[in-house]
């Protein structure tokens, strides 16, 4: 199945850019507190990041992965011990689950994406030298 991992690809194409995640890690699109939500270049970075599910840290680019026998339930019982070891009500993991799915389904895998609040975007890889 097509998931949102974290990739350093990228990085640093924004000033602002951080990648404080495990290379590969799932990554889930976390609610943004009150300056996030303002505006995404926010000192806290809630709202042009992608939280880690085992870190629990951000990064601001994300890539489409496919994960192969990866399924469904292994995916939200990921989520949700991962929303529940960072204070988010656990039983919310299938719908995140499912909302995660849906959004991912959308893109190509290998494209790398960025999240400006609620707006997201693909960024060009450029291709390796030689
Ligand atoms: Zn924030």
């Amino acid at each position: 199945m097509k998931l949102l991992v974290a990739t350093s690809k990228t990085q640093g194409a924004r000033e602002n850019d951080f990648n404080d995640c495990v290379e590969g890690e799932l990554i889930w699109i976390a609610p943004s507190c009150s300056d996030g939500e303002a505006s995404p270049d926010s000192e806290c970075g809630c709202g042009r990041s992608f939280g880690g599910l085992n870190s629990h840290g951000g990064t601001t680019t994300a890539l489409v992965a496919d994960l192969p026998g990866f399924s469904y339930s292994d995916y939200a019982a990921a989520l949700r011990s991962s929303l529940a070891a960072q204070g988010w009500p656990p039983e919310g993991a299938y719908e995140v689950a499912t909302g995660l799915l849906a959004f991912t389904s959308g893109w190509e895998v290998g494209a790398v994406l960025e999240r400006r609040r609620n707006w997201f975007a693909e960024r060009l890889v450029p291709a390796p030298p030689g």
